[in-house]
């Protein structure tokens, strides 16, 4: 026996030794050269992660939550309105967020596992003028994709910044900063990016910034202000100390290990390798009689969510990390008692598929439903060799 189990939720994911071995390395001064270094390559990185040529990245202490206070605080001045795209729970924090920094915050919605459609999108877009746009590219709560690259043209042509909530996408989904116009893009290091908790990441496009730098009322937040952060990582980006707040040396140097195993592997290989995991669980889970809850067109690859089938509940979640696999349950408010979600990002690989979809049969077996033995492996291995 490995006394562990398979982590497979949407966040934190299991991470890969040489990150964690980085982790675990004494902590050195934040203005060491070895650190210097290791930061400035982190910066560099992201621009390429987050395919961004002309972006600024802040990494900075702190969760997604703080990356996405980030970009409401230092891009909405009180009164600015704000629309949010709104694919599930995330949609909703990143509107309640903008309101609390004086926004006026419209939603376009769909029924819960849709993504709204490109046109309301739009027809919300020409009844009224707004400084930004946020989608959230996978809302977890959901396991929703949203078309970014749809949303961020539109927002483009509207005269709008495009703001996109990547925390359960970059580095597993297609984004491409540059090419499709997106403004500002979010992270946390727990996700596809591959670094244990603890690190928000931003990356902001010149009209991103240029937005900040009018600004005519102070950034409300001393903590997320970009001028606090701007000079300190421009300064790492050139190996050169300085000091707003205490940098997460063991993290960031983690991170910048992932970072460089991210690139090693390359971006469209990635992405590429992301979309056959997903194909492959939800092969399986089609193959066991499970419905999922995001519709067949707007369906995430860095993450299944899963109902539970009939006469099961969500005991089934338990049953399945009794069977050495931890997935999670339902977020969305809305359902979240019938249905459960599996993380399938970064570090994670085919034979983690195979044996949380083991798992899931041995759950569903010992929970008295009925279905064929080994379909869902089966399944999934089809696409895995196919
Ligand atoms: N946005 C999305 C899409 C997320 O999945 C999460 C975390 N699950 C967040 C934002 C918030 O990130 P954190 O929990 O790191 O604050």
């Amino acid at each position: 026996m490995k006394g562990r189990k398979l982590l497979m939720i949407p966040g934190p994911i299991e991470f890969d030794p040489a990150v964690m071995r980085e982790m675990g390395k004494p902590t050195t001064s934040h203005l060491d050269p070895w650190f210097m270094e290791q930061f400035g390559q982190a910066l560099e990185r992201m621009r390429e992660v987050f395919m961004s040529p002309s972006g600024q990245p802040f990494i900075v202490a702190g969760t997604g939550t703080l990356a996405m206070d980030m970009a409401g605080a230092n891009l909405i001045e009180p009164g600015d309105r704000a629309l949010v795209v709104n694919t599930g729970y995330f949609g909703d924090r990143f509107g309640a967020l903008m309101e609390r920094y004086g926004a006026q915050v419209d939603h376009v919605r769909a029924e819960v596992g849709d993504m709204p459609a490109l046109e309301q999108v739009e027809e919300a877009l020409r009844k009224q003028s707004y400084k930004l746009v946020t989608v959230t590219q996978v809302d977890t709560s959901t396991g929703v994709l949203a078309d970014v690259k749809g949303v961020a043209a539109l927002a483009r042509q509207y005269g709008a910044l495009a703001v996109v909530d990547g925390v359960c996408s970059v580095a597993g989904e297609e984004l491409r900063m540059d090419e499709w116009g997106v403004d500002l893009a979010l992270t946390a290091s727990q996700k596809a990016v591959g670094a244990p908790p603890g690190l928000a990441l931003v990356v902001a496009g010149p009209r991103a910034l240029e937005a900040w730098r009018k600004r005519k009322t102070p950034v409300c937040n001393y903590y997320a202000d970009f001028g606090n952060w701007l000079p300190i990582m421009e300064a790492y980006e050139a190996r050169k100390p300085a000091y707003f707040g205490t940098p997460a040396v063991n993290l960031i140097a983690a991170l910048n290990v992932s970072l460089g195993q991210i690139l090693a592997e390359g971006m469209e290989a990635r992405i590429a390798r992301h979309r056959k995991m997903s194909d492959a669980c939800k092969a399986g889970i089609t193959a066991l009689g499970l419905r999922q809850l995001p519709r067949e067109h707007c369906r995430a690859h860095t993450m299944t969510a899963p109902y539970y089938p009939e006469g099961v509940d969500a005991a089934l979640v338990g049953k399945i990390g009794a069977a050495g696999v931890i997935v999670a349950g339902g977020l969305h408010p809305a359902c979240r008692a019938q249905y459960f979600r599996i993380g399938h990002m970064g570090a994670h690989t085919p034979a983690d598929i195979l044996a949380v979809l083991g798992a899931l049969e041995s759950a569903l077996a010992a929970s008295g439903y009925a279905f064929e033995r080994g379909a869902g492996v089966a399944a999934a291995q089809k696409v895995f060799l196919s």
